[in-house]
């Protein structure tokens, strides 16, 4: 098992020494990474992984065009973005080109927290409110608002009981069976959010992932986010949508999560994806919310959308389109997902398949009666697929979902090694 050198064991008691405990890595004895190429990982040993695991670098690692892109911009100029500079108008104009009307008008930030911290308080601005409704088993940042939004418990064992009095959850959609009722999901969303106003407290915003990929990649039921954005809307409030993880082209068959959805937000956070592992975020909302901010916020960055990141956002979008990642998503996501489904069939574990494109979530249960979620079992099939040379990793409370979602160049030859790798974990225990 990893690591093997004595330099990388040596590296990792320097990182223990220097870090604090809350910051994890994955594995109990993580690969030393020296190297990235396309969606493969290479350890300090020369040994080579497959990464199904980083949507955060969306078109590939090591992408020569990103950096030419940082390289080129770097050469020039990348300083404070109260200036003014051709990259960072071009990339923002080619961004807000990716959203529906109204949505038109863009803030460049470094991250998906910041993006949603920000989303959150252009909401409080909008309504002059604090109380936000959100769905529970999420993850949607770091800093304070955002952390207290965050309900997972899976990054946070006393999530629910330690909300702020303002953050009021709902039922994750996913309730583990694929054929369990959701039809009721809206309603009772709907009703909270109807509750909080008849309460004297009207939600400023309704805040989910438009697709819901901290719980294993899962759509919402059909016509959720119509009925719960209807009702927070009716009632004064926005809806954010958070695509930092699920956006980007991802899906395959959407761009955006909420096209899934049939819905336009008011608001939308992202990153990740579009700076392919550059610190690179954005807010994109109506021009009209944006405005009404300016009364009684404040904004500034000083590198957030600097002009290197803006080169490399706009490199990312030309990556996309060129090599045609969207289509692959769609393309190739369907072919690894029908591969995993056929596993199903042989391995009783798999309980299902969830998700669409590159983003994917086999889900490892007991039993398919009760649906006892097999989280020790899922563990060590992670620990068994790294020494095969395969990196995944868990997501969802319970922790027995893979979390698919590899560089969107992700070729079939990749996914027959992940499925054949996954059977083979599955065949021989792991
Ligand atoms: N929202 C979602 C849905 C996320 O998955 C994440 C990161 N895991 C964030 C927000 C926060 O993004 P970042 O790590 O870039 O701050």
């Amino acid at each position: 098992a990893a690591p093997s050198s004595p330099d990388a064991a040596r590296l990792l008691a320097r990182r223990e020494a220097v870090f604090a405990d809350v910051q994890e890595h994955y594995f109990e004895e993580p690969p030393l990474m020296v190297r990235g190429w396309r969606e493969h990982l290479i350890d300090a040993d020369g040994r080579v992984y497959l990464d199904t695991l980083n949507n955060v670098t969306s078109v590939g690692h090591a992408h020569p065009r990103i950096i030419e892109a940082v390289a080129g911009q770097w050469r020039l100029i990348n300083t404070n973005s109260r200036f003014h500079y051709p990259s960072v108008v071009e990339f923002s104009e080619r961004l807000a080109a990716l959203l529906p009307a109204p949505l038109d008008t863009v803030f460049l930030v470094n991250s998906g927290s910041e993006a949603v911290d920000l989303a959150l308080r252009l909401a409080q601005a909008w309504s002059g409110r604090r109380d936000v409704v959100a769905i529970r088993e999420a993850y949607h940042g770091w800093t304070y608002l955002t952390d207290a939004v965050s309900t997972s418990v899976a990054d946070n064992p006393s999530a629910i009981e330690t909300r702020p009095e303002w953050v009021h959850t709902v039922p994750a959609p996913h309730r583990g069976k694929p054929e369990a009722d959701t039809t009721m999901l809206a309603a009772e969303a709907v009703a909270e959010v109807d509750r909080l106003a008849g309460a004297g407290t009207p939600a400023g915003a309704f805040l989910a992932e438009p697709f819901f990929g901290n719980a294993g990649g899962v759509a919402l039921p059909d016509g959720y986010l119509d009925a719960v954005y209807r009702a927070v809307r009716r009632h004064g409030g926005l809806a954010i949508a958070d695509e930092v993880q699920v956006g980007y082209g991802r899906l395959g068959e959407w761009f955006w999560g909420f096209e899934q959805q049939g819905v336009i937000p008011d608001v939308v956070a992202v990153a990740k994806a579009m700076g392919n592992g550059h610190p690179l975020g954005a807010v994109i909302t109506t021009r009209a919310i944006a405005e009404r901010y300016r009364t009684g916020g404040y904004f500034f960055s000083s590198a957030g959308g600097s002009p290197v990141s803006s080169a490399v956002g706009s490199a990312v979008l030309d990556i996309i389109r060129d090599e045609g990642l969207q289509q692959n998503a769609r393309d190739t996501g369907a072919y690894l997902r029908s591969r995993l489904e056929v596993l199903g069939q042989r391995h009783p574990l798999i309980g299902a398949v969830h998700g669409s494109g590159f983003y994917l979530g086999p889900e490892f249960v007991r039993d398919h009666r009760t649906w006892s979620p097999a989280t020790e079992e899922t563990r060590a099939i992670c620990d068994r697929l790294r020494e095969l040379g395969v990196i995944a990793q868990p997501t969802g409370d319970h922790q027995n979902i893979l979390k698919v979602k590899p560089p969107m160049c992700f070729t079939r030859a990749s996914a027959d090694a992940f499925v054949d790798a996954l059977d083979r974990v599955l065949t021989t225990g792991w």
